[in-house]
């Protein structure tokens, strides 16, 4: 799906237009994989647009950028600003947010701490992930022969641009053989997580994701889904998992930003089945917590206009 084009991205502190928002190709991070970045929903709500944890989000990203030595020109609060500012002025109500921070032009090379840091912070409105039929009936995911890179290669908590050369490669193979998303294992066979999504399975009533640990991201959404399966009375545990675990699950799904929650139905070709009553139930919380329906959650909605 290509691009839906608005009219302002953030650059540096700048709102400029969408077609001026360029770099130079011998900008660092184009080479070397050295940016950091964020993927950010906002949604609509009865009090306006609002954007799910936003400030956990930016947090993330200074996380990031201080794993790989990089010192963000802005601080958290200017960046949660920012990102709110550029909802505002490109009018749109729910949209998806890339804030990146990359290594500009200037020196080249693979030290990076002699570069400038420059911060970009795009919106557009931006669909279902996998699908919605794929939320509806969950989708079909392969263990990829590809590895999660092992912690000591890259932080895999540190979403890294450069990171994902590897969840690409994963991504392609599993389209390429027919199916929906890929399942990652790590270096020592454990399930880790998928390409661009945290993984939890459902078995005997226990709801089960891997440890962070196991090389996965500490996704904003899979926190936010043990919140909520807890406050459903469920037990929610951090374990690690084997592949021979997805195949034998009585449920399972998949948590992320961009994807949401999206029930799993077979893998590797075992089936899972259609979705069913736990993940329905956490799918369900979460639609409504991000529409602002839930007044518990409604902390976790940073609206972008003040009322
Ligand atoms: N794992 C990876 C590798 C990701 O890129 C993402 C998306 N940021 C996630 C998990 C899910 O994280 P979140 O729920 O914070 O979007």
């Amino acid at each position: 799906m290509p691009i839906q084009k608005v009219d302002k991205i953030w650059m540096d502190g700048e709102l400029v237009d969408w077609d001026d928002a360029k770099i130079h190709v011998l900008t660092h991070t184009l080479h070397y994989g050295s940016g950091v970045f964020e993927g950010i929903r906002a949604y609509h709500t009865p009090g306006g647009p609002a954007v799910f944890r936003l400030t956990d989000h930016i947090r993330r990203l200074l996380q990031s950028a201080k794993m790989l030595m990089i010192e963000s020109p802005y601080s958290v609060e200017q960046l949660v600003e920012a990102t709110k500012e550029t909802v505002r002025v490109n009018n749109v109500d729910a949209c998806y947010i890339r804030p990146l921070i990359y290594l500009g032009y200037g020196e080249m090379g693979l030290n990076p701490l002699p570069c400038t840091v420059n911060v970009s912070i795009a919106v557009w409105p931006w669909g279902t992930y996998l699908g919605e039929e794929g939320i509806r009936h969950g989708v079909r995911m392969k263990v990829s022969s590809w590895r999660r890179q092992d912690p000591n290669m890259i932080p895999p908590a540190a979403k890294v641009t450069g990171l994902y050369v590897n969840s690409s490669l994963a991504k392609v193979d599993a389209l390429k053989a027919g199916y929906d998303e890929a399942i990652l294992l790590n270096t020592q066979g454990h399930v880790s997580e998928c390409t661009g999504e945290n993984l939890f399975v459902v078995k005997g009533g226990r709801i089960i994701t891997p440890p962070l640990s196991a090389g996965a991201l500490d996704g904003i959404t899979r926190d936010s889904i043990m919140v909520i399966a807890r406050d459903l009375g469920y037990e929610v545990v951090e374990e690690n998992l084997l592949r021979s675990d997805l195949y034998i699950a009585d449920e399972a799904f998949l948590t992320g930003t961009a994807a949401e929650v999206v029930p799993i139905r077979a893998v590797d070709d075992r089936v899972i089945g259609e979705p069913g009553e736990v993940t329905r139930k956490i799918q369900e919380m979460y639609f409504a917590t991000i529409r602002g329906e839930v007044e518990t959650y409604k902390g976790w909605l940073e609206h972008v206009r003040s009322t």
